[in-house]
């Protein structure tokens, strides 16, 4: 087995009741480009929808399920309760503090004296926005000052060195946080920095940059996780394509239950569920998004696998018709 090394966040999969009211929500408002429209391959009959910067690149790639008018979930142990977003500066964030109110979204800045930042406080990284979505999945944005290039969407109401540049990370309540721990650092290579924040370090590969990413390990509620709209479904690490087969085996290797390679058609997956009670998945770099539409025209129709092309008469017809994007294109 070479030497393995996950290359930060691959993507994020939360779950929504309301497909028009999301790509409102993350293509309108928060200016992510709608990388790709196409159904939740587990159940053709849903949504599946990918939001990234222009390209779709993995660190930049927050999906959802949707599951038409279900109701709203609660995080809880074992299961991620915030997404961590990166910007390039403090005037950045003023900016969404800014659109995000005049577009009727409450937000904290975490140099408020006021307590309850949607249930958990600030991320200790500095200054930072926080802000829920409308079924109330929590993001959190901070200033970036790290080696890692910015993905970027356009939209045409957002200046560019403003726009959202990609996932820092994630924070997780963990139901084993011992356990978690030791697969986070003695099977997937995260570095423990204390006070539990975990850090992935990427390295670059022969076409794609580094980049890290960060997991932070909260306290968990007493309240019971609820999975509904406004949770996270999973998270996938980022794996080059050459070293996916080994990371199969060195995750089985532990005794833990690790999927067969599923094969995504826009990436190849394998899920296991870490012992905290988190659904992991780790998810190659590439194909990618670019493989069956054109570049300029990602996420306006309906796409699907070739191996479910042959429903699309039945499935199409059935999907809740979602904003135009392109009027959020420049
Ligand atoms: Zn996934």
């Amino acid at each position: 087995m070479t030497d393995l090394s996950l290359n930060g966040v691959h993507h994020i999969s939360c779950i929504t009741g309301d497909a028009p009211g999301n790509v409102e929500f993350y293509a309108g408002l928060l200016g992510m480009r709608l990388v790709k429209k196409t159904v939740n391959q587990d159940d053709p009959s849903v949504y599946h929808l990918f939001y990234g910067d222009e390209k779709g690149t993995p660190g930049f790639d927050l999906t959802f399920f949707e599951y038409p008018g279900t109701r709203d979930g609660r995080a809880g142990a074992g299961m991620i309760h915030r997404i961590l977003w990166r910007v390039g500066s403090s005037e950045s964030l003023d900016y969404w503090a800014e659109r995000l109110e005049a577009g009727g979204v409450e937000t904290r800045r975490s140099s408020d004296e006021e307590a309850g930042f949607f249930g958990v406080g600030p991320t200790g990284e500095g200054d930072t926005l926080l802000f829920q979505d409308p079924e109330g999945l929590t993001h959190e944005i901070l200033i970036y000052e790290g080696p890692d290039e910015p993905l970027v969407p356009a939209h045409v109401e957002i200046p560019p060195e403003h726009a959202i540049q990609g996932f820092h990370g994630a924070r997780a309540f963990s139901g084993n946080r011992e356990i978690t721990e030791q697969v986070l650092g003695l099977v997937l290579g995260f570095t423990d920095e204390g006070e539990g924040k975990w850090h992935l370090a990427g390295e670059a590969g022969e076409d794609f940059e580094a980049r890290n990413g960060f997991y932070f390990l909260d306290e968990a509620p007493e309240e019971r996780a609820v999975p509904g709209a406004g949770t996270v479904h999973h998270i996938a690490w980022a794996s080059p394509i050459d070293q996916h087969p080994d990371w199969r085996e060195k995750v089985a290797a532990t005794g833990l239950y690790i999927t067969p390679v599923i094969d995504r058609f826009y990436f190849k997956a394998l899920y296991f569920r870490e012992p905290g009670g988190v659904l992991f998945e780790l998810a190659t770099i590439g194909p990618g998004f670019a493989t069956d539409e054109d570049q300029e025209h990602l996420g306006e129709r309906l796409s699907l696998p070739p191996d479910f092309e042959s429903v699309r008469e039945q499935v199409e017809p059935n999907l809740r018709p979602i904003p135009d994007i392109t009027q959020w294109r420049p």
